[in-house]
């Protein structure tokens, strides 16, 4: 059976903060296997990822759902002492589940190559070593790019480096994508190489094309013209309608490809997570969620 996970972001105001930790309380009742928080969400540091993780956490650890909470981590334009001051501050609220990424440059800030880590590889190795002085065995998670990372060369390339992240990781969670051949064609490419460490599509339901849209053209994310149309000439219930039957749809035919998991999306809007959950029904995930 399929896993069920939710991304959320770091709030930028108090108030928004209260509205995120609501989001977190609401979708644990659809009792998710993991919940991650992205790092540094358009560009703002890492503290109040930091804070939501520390939110998260002890929302978790004190409702009737604990489920692994899973942080972002990049490592360009960060210091070994800076990840390993984090590190340790996650390890003693209990966390034990890594997102580990390259990020990417800020203009004005760094550069890649910038700081000690330069590939997502370069972190993991890190954070596997601070995992071993920590005591802890980090479950490292990877990002994968179904439609190829802006910054790879050529797709052949992107594969053989993307499959030997995968071999040093516990498994991989995707870029958002809208055709669910991007995935299949990646998934074969990496069985081509022997990789077999699962791999979990991102799913996102569209509540907000422009910034959506972003995001795409930063990812090299192939974005359906006629859906956009449909959703920019809509908006508040409608748009949310759309948003979630199309991401629904596109769950729905990865969960009957087989895929070991779907994470969502929920950009902190519960609405729109359920929206998507209430249209694939029950039963369509897994056995692994525990509740306390
Ligand atoms: P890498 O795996 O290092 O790959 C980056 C590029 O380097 C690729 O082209 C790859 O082929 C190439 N490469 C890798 N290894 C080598 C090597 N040894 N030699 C030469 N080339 C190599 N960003 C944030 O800032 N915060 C977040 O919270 C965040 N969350 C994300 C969550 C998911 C699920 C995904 C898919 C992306 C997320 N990102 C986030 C974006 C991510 O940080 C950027 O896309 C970044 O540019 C790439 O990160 P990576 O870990 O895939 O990099």
């Amino acid at each position: 059976m399929a896993t069920l996970s939710f991304e959320y972001f770091p709030p930028a105001t108090a108030e928004a903060r209260q509205n995120a930790l609501r989001t977190v309380a609401r979708l644990a009742g659809h009792r998710p296997d993991f919940v991650s928080v992205t790092y540094g969400a358009g560009g703002s540091d890492r503290h109040r990822t930091r804070q939501m993780v520390f939110d998260t956490v002890s929302w978790h650890t004190a409702s009737r759902h604990r489920c692994p909470v899973m942080p972002h981590l990049t490592g360009i334009g960060h210091t070994r002492a800076e990840v390993a001051a984090l590190l340790a501050d996650y390890v003693a609220v209990g966390v034990s589940h890594i997102l580990v990424l390259a990020g990417d440059p800020r203009p004005g800030e760094f550069d890649v190559g910038d700081g000690d880590f330069r590939y997502a590889t370069d972190l993991l190795s890190f954070v596997r070593e601070e995992g071993d002085r920590l005591g802890v065995d980090f479950t490292i998670a990877v990002a994968a790019f179904p439609e190829v990372h802006p910054r790879s060369s050529d797709r052949a390339t992107d594969r053989r480096h993307l499959a030997e992240k995968l071999s040093m990781s516990d498994l991989g969670i995707t870029q958002f994508f809208f055709d669910a051949d991007h995935h299949r064609r990646m998934v074969d490419e990496l069985a081509d190489l022997g990789c077999t460490t699962p791999v979990f599509p991102g799913v996102i339901p569209v509540t907000n094309p422009a910034s959506v849209a972003r995001f795409a053209a930063m990812n090299g994310t192939e974005v359906p013209a006629d859906l956009w149309n449909r959703l920019e000439s809509v908006d508040g219930a409608e748009r949310l309608r759309i948003a979630c039957d199309e991401a629904a749809s596109l769950a729905d035919e990865l969960l009957a490809d087989g895929v070991p998991g779907i994470h969502l999306y929920t950009l902190n809007v519960p609405e729109a997570a359920e929206g998507v959950l209430s249209r694939l029904g029950p039963g369509r995930f897994g056995t692994t969620r525990q509740s306390t």
